[in-house]
C-alpha cells in the first residue's frame, strides 16, 4: 500500500495545469467552423442541413457569396462540413471561444474581392463604302 502511495506521488499526473499551459487538442476536435468564400457556388445546403440555424449565405456578386457564423448557434456538430458538395467548409482544432458578448460569436466570412471589368474592345473602323458610278 505504502509503495502505491509513494509511486503516485512521484508519477507524472495524467492532467496538464490548462489554461496555464497550451490544452493538448486531439486530432479530430470540431472546433470553430471555416468558409472559403472562393470554393463555395451557393447552393445552400449547408444551410438546409445545419440543426441550430447557425449559418447564413448570401449572395453578394456573380458567383460570389458572403457567409455568417453565428457561433452561439452552432453545436459543432460538423454537419455543414459534411453536407458541402464544394468542401468549402472545415472544421478548425479552435475551441476557446468563450466570450461574454454574444455579438463576437457573430463571424462574417467576406467574398473575395470582384475581379477588375475587363476593358471594352477598341471600336473597329468602318471599312470603306466603294462608290458607284
Ligand atoms: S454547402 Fe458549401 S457550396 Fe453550398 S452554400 Fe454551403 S458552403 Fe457554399
Ligand atoms: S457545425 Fe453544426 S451547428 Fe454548427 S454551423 Fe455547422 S451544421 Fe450548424
Amino acid at each position: 500500500m505504502l509503495g502505491e502511495v509513494l509511486a503516485h506521488l512521484c508519477a507524472k499526473p495524467n492532467t496538464i495545469k490548462y489554461p496555464f499551459e497550451p490544452a493538448v487538442v486531439e486530432a479530430g476536435l470540431r472546433g470553430k467552423i471555416k468558409f472559403v468564400a472562393e470554393k463555395c457556388i451557393g447552393c445552400k445546403i449547408c444551410v438546409k442541413d445545419c440543426p441550430a440555424d447557425a449559418i447564413t449565405i448570401t449572395k453578394i456578386g456573380d458567383k460570389r457569396f458572403e457567409c455568417v457564423f453565428d457561433l452561439d448557434k452552432c453545436i459543432y456538430c460538423a454537419q455543414c462540413v459534411d453536407s458541402c458538395p464544394k468542401k468549402a467548409l472545415s472544421v478548425t482544432n479552435e475551441f476557446e471561444l468563450a466570450q461574454l458578448d454574444k455579438h463576437k460569436l457573430r463571424f462574417v466570412f467576406h467574398a473575395p474581392d470582384a475581379p477588375p471589368t475587363p476593358p471594352a474592345p477598341a471600336a473597329q473602323p468602318e471599312p470603306p463604302v466603294a462608290k458607284t458610278a
